[in-house]
């Protein structure tokens, strides 16, 4: 075996995908509008906090503390059926041991930082603000049949896709676990106490996740798995693995080992292009890995899951938007179980690019159907509060 400088045994499998994901980090769009709050949160490691835990974590810490295991069951209550979102609120537990454990596990909310509501009052918007200073948003959208969350997993992200807002921000940092599933209790516990139903639309839980707000969620591989294993733990939110999505920029190592999973949590793939010149010039990312490399890691993916994929294609006007790309796109899916997911562009501040109108998007979905390629378009909600798709991005004050 052959040594590192440092003297470590060299990481392979996993671990040294894990380390190469971390490392990326792509040109910036535009100059990174990082402030000093931010550049503090980089330096910054956030402490454990009881939500980064799970159940059988909780339970060992309670008996180290010295008490009997159903305590910690008292506590997962609080948190998972009742958002209780300070320890104070957990009446039925001794003070004694409730000091001990804020102590070393502290419990606070996420502070939120405004939230807005979309004219239509089916969408909202929350900006939160991280301890350290970093900020995310999360977006909770209700529909007749349906209360999907769209999650953050990381402050910034470093993908620097050309027509998305919060790849101009660069990347702050990845979200810890409890910070992901933070972001979803703060909307259960919208949803659980308010009474009326113009706010909710009758929801009293929330229904589906999509992990598609701030951030490139396989680049902070393990929190994420951390936070969708409690999302689908029985005794914590239990949402069904199919109800929960993740979409990727494509890093095939990491749809290799989403394909690992025992959880059969949906997956998309944001493709946007059929080419890689064209691809190249929207997404950075494709000059690491080109289309052929990810085509390679999706059908592998799809072979050993047997579950359709999803692949995401923001339709950019005169750019991506053509009959002849949608032949193109057709021609590269061929064959594959799969689903193409159409989203016109949302417009992104600072960007001239724009959304196909109507008639494009159904001449290209013309040509999809004309190869037999299962398509839909996404139905944007709270653009108006620049909630939708690729429009998320906290405002910073460069004062
Ligand atoms: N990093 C992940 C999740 C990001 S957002 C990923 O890239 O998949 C989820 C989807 O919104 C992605 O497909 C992303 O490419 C798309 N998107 C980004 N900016 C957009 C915009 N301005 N209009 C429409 N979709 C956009």
């Amino acid at each position: 075996m052959s040594f590192t400088e440092t003297g470590r045994p060299p990481k392979d499998g996993f671990e040294r995908d894990l380390v190469e994901v971390a490392a990326l980090n792509l040109p910036k769009a535009t100059p990174t509008l990082l402030n000093s709050l931010n550049k503090a949160a980089l330096s910054q490691k956030p402490e454990e906090t009881l939500l980064d835990l799970d159940l059988d974590e909780l339970t060992t810490l309670i008996k180290e503390l010295g008490q009997p295991t159903f305590r910690a069951k008292q506590v997962w209550g609080w948190l998972y059926q009742n958002f209780a979102d300070a320890y104070a609120e957990m009446n039925n537990l001794p003070n004694s041991l409730l000091e001990k454990l804020s102590a070393q596990v502290p419990l606070a909310p996420l502070e939120v930082v405004t939230e807005k509501v979309a004219y239509d009052g089916q969408t909202r918007k929350a900006l939160f603000r991280l301890s350290g200073g970093a900020e995310i948003e999360t977006v909770l959208m209700l529909y007749a049949d349906r209360a999907t969350v769209c999650v953050s997993t990381q402050a910034g992200c470093a993908m620097a896709c050309s027509f998305c807002a919060t790849g101009q921000l660069g990347l702050t940092r990845n979200l810890q676990p409890g910070e992901i599933v933070q972001q979803v209790l703060h909307f259960e516990r919208f949803l659980s106490r308010t009474t009326d139903p113009r706010l909710t639309l009758g929801h009293k839980r929330i229904t589906n996740l999509v992990f598609m707000g701030m951030g490139e969620p396989l680049a902070n591989y393990l929190n994420l798995w951390k936070a969708i294993r409690r999302f689908h733990d029985p005794q914590s939110l239990n949402l069904g693995a199919r109800k929960m999505t993740v979409s990727t920029v494509g890093l095939p190592q990491m749809i290799r080992r989403f394909a690992q999973e025992d959880l059969p949590i949906n997956l998309a793939i944001s493709l946007h292009a059929a080419n890689d010149t064209l691809r190249g010039s929207m997404m950075p990312i494709n000059h690491r890995f080109p289309i052929a490399m990810l085509l390679e890691a999706c059908r592998e993916y799809i072979s050993r899951t047997n579950r359709r994929l999803s692949f995401e294609y923001t339709l950019v006007r005169e750019v991506n938007d053509s009959p002849a790309a949608a032949r193109e796109l057709a021609m590269l899916l061929r064959g594959m179980l799969c689903h193409v997911n159409l989203i016109p562009m949302n417009p992104v501040p600072g960007s001239s690019q724009q959304g196909s109108d109507l008639s494009r998007v159904r001449a290209f979905q013309a040509e999809l159907e004309r190869f037999g390629i299962p398509n839909s378009v996404r139905s944007e909600k709270g653009r108006d509060i620049q909630a939708a798709c690729g429009q998320l991005k906290v405002e910073y004050n460069l004062s």
